[in-house]
């Protein structure tokens, strides 16, 4: 039995900044984090699996959770709702392990509020031409969808400094060290 509560690490930047890669580096060197599973609307991706990745609900069960208050936080974005289950992240840090939420700036807005100690990091590309390069070789989203996420990467960009570290993903092994060691500090 551990005895110490974990932390509670949140995880945002523009999509297509490598976050997802950076915490799959995270989560395999320290097997105390966990990742908490969102739930979203979204269609997954190739190679997705469901409750891994995310929880892929309909719209109407998505808001049914709304309605029974099961979420942390959640938003809309480029069209879908994503939101974080709260019971899991609780029950996690209760049993000591820290846990990473990856989560996009309105709802990450509405977790500094609720848990004020929680530690909070922006994940930036290198440059936003690498970027836009990461976007597109994904080749999952539509023209459309590709161009409101680039949009939205614009606006969260400004949100950066709401965030107590910013680390640039140039290296992925090096961004996780970076992190974990944030992670590791006694003070925020
Ligand atoms: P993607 O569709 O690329 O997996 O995720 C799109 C955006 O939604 C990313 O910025 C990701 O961090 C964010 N996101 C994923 N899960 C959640 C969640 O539970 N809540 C919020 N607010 N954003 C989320």
């Amino acid at each position: 039995m551990m005895s110490e509560k974990g932390k509670l690490v949140i995880i945002s930047g523009p999509s297509g900044a490598g976050k997802g890669t950076v915490i799959k580096k995270l989560l395999e060197l320290c097997p105390n984090l966990k990742f908490s599973v969102s739930a979203t609307t979204r269609a997954p991706r190739p190679g997705e699996t469901d409750g891994v990745e995310y929880f892929f609900l309909s719209k109407e069960k998505f808001e049914d959770m709304i309605e029974k208050d099961s979420f942390l936080e959640w938003a809309e974005y480029v069209g879908d709702y994503y939101g974080t289950p709260r019971q899991p992240i609780y029950d996690n840090i209760d049993d000591g392990h820290t846990v990473i939420l990856d989560i996009e700036v309105q709802g990450a807005r509405q977790v500094m509020q609720k848990e004020p100690d929680a530690v909070t990091i922006f994940i930036v590309p290198p440059d936003i031409e690498e970027l836009n390069r990461r976007l597109r070789g994904r080749g999952t989203d539509s023209e459309e969808k590709l161009l409101a996420r680039m949009e939205r990467a614009k606006l969260e960009f400004k949100e950066m400094n709401k965030y107590n570290h910013v680390v640039s993903n140039d290296i992925v092994d090096r961004a996780a060290g970076e992190i974990i060691k944030l992670i590791n500090r006694k003070d925020r």
